[in-house]
Formats: C-alpha cells, structure tokens, sequence
C-alpha cells in the first residue's frame, strides 16, 4: 500500500497551496495519536482538544491532510439515500434509524461551518434521484411511500419539468428531495485543517507502515521514525482494511469523477441557465452528476475493488472515457473537450452499508464505512468516536450506537468473487444511467 498525493482533483485544485507541511521527522510519544486527517479525524482531533486540553495529540496523514476522499468527493451532505435497501416495515424501522444519523451528521456540519465562519459554497438546493428508465418508476413511487411515512419533504418530477430545472432532457422522471446539501468537498474540509486547535500537531505526508500493541502502548512505525500513543482512533476509511482493522467487516472501493471547466455564458445559455443542482443516481452503479455554483459540470460514474489504491494515469484515462460519454449523453450541444480533471478517490463498504464505530481493543478505535454519505457521518462519527475513546457517554452515541452493525463477509477469495460479481450485475443493470 502507498497512500499518495496527485494533482489531478478539480475541488482541490480550487484551494490555496498550503505551505505549513510539517511531517513526522523525529521519534514522538504522545496520549492521542489520530492516523487519517480527513473529515472523520480532523473532527475527532477537534473534540479531543475540547475534551483534553492538557494532553498530548497527534494527528497524522500518509497524503497532505483532508486530500484523500474528503476533499474529492460529489459534495452531497445528505438527509436520505436510496440504494440502501428498504421494502418491509422492519427495513422501514431501519432506515428511519439511518435518516436519524443522517440528520445529526448535517447537523454537526452545520454547526461548524457556522462556529467557524467556513465558506464551502453552502447550499440547501435539495437533490434528485433521477432516471431515464420508465423502468424506475416503481423504485421511486416506493421510495416516496417510504419518505412519506418518515414526513420527508419530497416530489416526483417528469421530464418536462427536470430539462427545465437541469438543463438536460436526459432524465425521464426523479423525486426530488428538499432536504440535502450541496457543497464543495474541499473548502470544507480545508476549513477543518486551517481550523485545527493550537495543541494539535498535525503531521502530514507520514504513512503508517506498522502498528502494534504492548501491554499499555501502541507502536506505530512509519517510514524512518516511529510513534509511541497511549491511545490511538483509526480514521483511515478506505484504508482501515489495509491497516488490519475489520479486516472481515469492510472493504475499500475506488471511485472515479470528472469535472468540466466552468461553462462559457453562451454554453450556459444553450442549456437554459438552470440553477445549481445535484442528481444521484436510483441505480447503486448510476452516475452521480452536478451542476455546480461556478456551473461546471461534475459526474462520478464508475465504482470498483481496484488494488493499488493509487490508480495509475493510464487507468484513470480509461474511466474517464465513462465519464466523458456521460457528459455527451446529456449535454449533446457541449463541446467535447469540456472536461479539465480526472481523479479516483477509496471509500470503504460493510456488507450491510452499515458502519465501523468502535473500540477494537483496550485505548484502539475507529471509525469509517460511509458509503456515499461520509461528508456528514465523517464529520459526526470522529467527533462522537472521540467522546466514547474518552469514556464519556453522548446521546448521539447511543443514536449511532442503536443503528444497524456490519456483518461478517464470507472468506477472502469468495469475498473477492462475490462483490466483483455484484459490482458487475449492478453495473449492467444502471448501463443506460453511466
Ligand atoms: C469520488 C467520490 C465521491 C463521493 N461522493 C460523496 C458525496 O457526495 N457525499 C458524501 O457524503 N460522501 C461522498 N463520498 C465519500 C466520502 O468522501 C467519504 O466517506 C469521506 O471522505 C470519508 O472521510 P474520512 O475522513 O473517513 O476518510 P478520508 O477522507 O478517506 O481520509 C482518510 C485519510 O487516511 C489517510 N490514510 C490512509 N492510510 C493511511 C496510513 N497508513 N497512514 C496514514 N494515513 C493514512 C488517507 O491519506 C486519507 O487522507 C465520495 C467519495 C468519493 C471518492
């Protein structure tokens, strides 16, 4: 495994180079050693500093902090996701537990944003599940019954109506949800690293190789130097695996998004100036795409186990080619060579789309597994997987605590089969929706 930076992120590239860079170039000890410095550790490092203002913390990133899948994802801080599987009532007790998550994740961003005075291009525009399959149809009517029940605010829209919201005539029917952020993925977690409290250190650039217990401490080896903690939380997500923590719960699975230069008044013109919005797709391997604030155009549309996690220039050019024809699809009159980046980024699944919050062991926890929602659970699961490391109680802690657990996966080589297989299906059955 080699976790490293590239340049190749749009929503990165947006923002100031950074200057103050301080890796790990001396042996340390400290009480808190936090590994991932994207928005799940950056947000327990912040609560750890509240809760422990006297101890020592460290927080530590193989890439330049927040740079990993927490400053190139869609930007969707969402209050409801579709693709998790719900038609029974148990399901329905289920997903309300999950929107109740959802709900505290949107509410500890917020907050932040707010406390810190963080411009991330904030908008409460709500979201589209749309399609171009009548074939859906029955997915969203029950998906609606479903939000009903739960009193989400909602409608469902038909292709008259979405080519004049989006700008596009590909889609043929959506529901629209009212709740649900747009942002931009890298002003916010930027705003979580320049906001970092004084008595953390932040060390970036700086992989964990190794890690080990002995009796009350815990080694971790990095490159030439090492880390001796009396407590550690693993915020790696995509990466937990990789560093030997629930290794049969969660696997990683590499993404990739393209994004168009900002759209010239006369293009913007020719699609019908329609404001900022966010569609996501109602097939699990559908595209997700965005118009975003500057109006450029963003689509993420392939979903993959692909090992090394760093994909290569010549692999990424191949899925960019998906993302290129998406944009075709549905802006015809665009011109071709509108797209000006291509990235890949690790998430991590459960089985279940369930998530890792917890104690792995006596002063070791973590906590990772979003799926497509981390903006929010990232940031609400570091700072509540701080309070239970610190032996303190929090009602979201019960909240999160009550939801769903991952399973077990079967044996690795089934596992590798299995999911490769599911991806496969999933892929054929959203084919007109990439
Ligand atoms: C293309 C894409 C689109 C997405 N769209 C959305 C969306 O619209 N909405 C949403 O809510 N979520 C979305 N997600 C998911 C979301 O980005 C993640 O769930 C979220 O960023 C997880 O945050 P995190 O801090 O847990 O992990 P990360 O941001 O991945 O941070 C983990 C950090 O750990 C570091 N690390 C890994 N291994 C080591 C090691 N050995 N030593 C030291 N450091 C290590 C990595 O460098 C990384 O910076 C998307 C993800 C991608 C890739």
């Amino acid at each position: 495994m080699n976790v490293v930076n590239d340049t190749s992120c749009s929503w990165i590239n947006d923002l100031d180079i950074r200057s103050n860079i301080k890796t790990l170039d001396n042996d340390k000890s400290c009480d808190w050693l936090i590994v991932g410095a994207g928005y799940t550790g950056l947000s327990a490092a912040r609560k750890l500093s509240e809760l422990h203002p006297n101890q020592k913390i460290i927080i530590i990133d193989a890439q330049l902090a927040g740079e990993g899948a927490s400053g190139r994802n869609s930007g969707y801080l969402v209050d409801t996701t579709l693709n998790d599987g719900f038609t029974s009532n148990k399901e329905l007790s289920n997903y309300r537990k999950k929107t109740n998550i959802y709900k505290l994740g949107i509410d500890v961003v917020k907050k932040f944003i707010k406390e810190h005075q963080v411009d991330c291009d904030w908008n409460e525009s709500g979201k589209y599940f749309a399609s171009s399959n009548q074939k859906d149809r029955k997915i969203l009517q029950n998906f609606s019954e479903t939000l009903s029940k739960l009193n989400f605010d909602h409608s469902i829209l038909e292709k008259e109506d979405l080519g004049k919201r989006l700008g596009t005539n590909f889609y043929n029917l959506a529901l629209y949800t009212k709740g649900g952020v747009l942002l931009h993925p890298g002003k916010l977690v930027r705003g979580m690293v320049d906001t970092l409290p004084d008595n953390v250190e932040l060390l970036e650039n700086s992989q964990l190789n190794e890690w080990s217990k002995n009796n009350d401490t815990i080694i971790c080896k990095f490159n030439n130097h090492k880390i001796i903690t009396k407590k550690i939380i693993f915020c790696t997500n995509g990466f937990l695996k990789s560093l030997g923590i629930k290794n049969n719960y969660n696997f990683p699975l590499t993404l990739t998004a393209s994004m168009t230069r900002s759209l010239t008044d006369i293009e913007y013109k020719s699609i019908g100036e329609p404001k900022e919005w966010g569609v996501l797709p109602i097939r699990p391997m559908g595209a997700t795409v965005r118009m975003t604030k500057d109006k450029r155009i963003l689509i993420r549309n392939t979903a993959e186990v692909y090992t090394p996690f760093q994909m290569t220039d010549n692999e990424l050019k191949k899925r960019s080619i998906y993302q290129r024809i998406g944009i075709k699809k549905r802006f015809p009159s665009l011109p071709e060579d509108i797209v000006q980046s291509s990235w890949s980024g690790v998430v991590a699944r459960t089985r279940n789309s369930s998530q890792i919050f917890e104690k792995i062991d006596n002063n070791i926890f973590a906590a990772g597994c979003y799926n497509g929602s981390g903006i929010g659970l990232g940031t609400l699961f570091g700072e509540q997987i701080a309070i239970k490391a610190s032996n303190k109680e929090s009602n979201e802690i019960n909240i999160i605590e009550n939801g769903i657990k991952p399973t077990l996966f079967p044996p690795r080589l089934l596992l590798n089969v299995g999911v490769k297989i599911r991806l496969f299906y999933e892929r054929y059955r959203a084919k007109t929706e990439i």
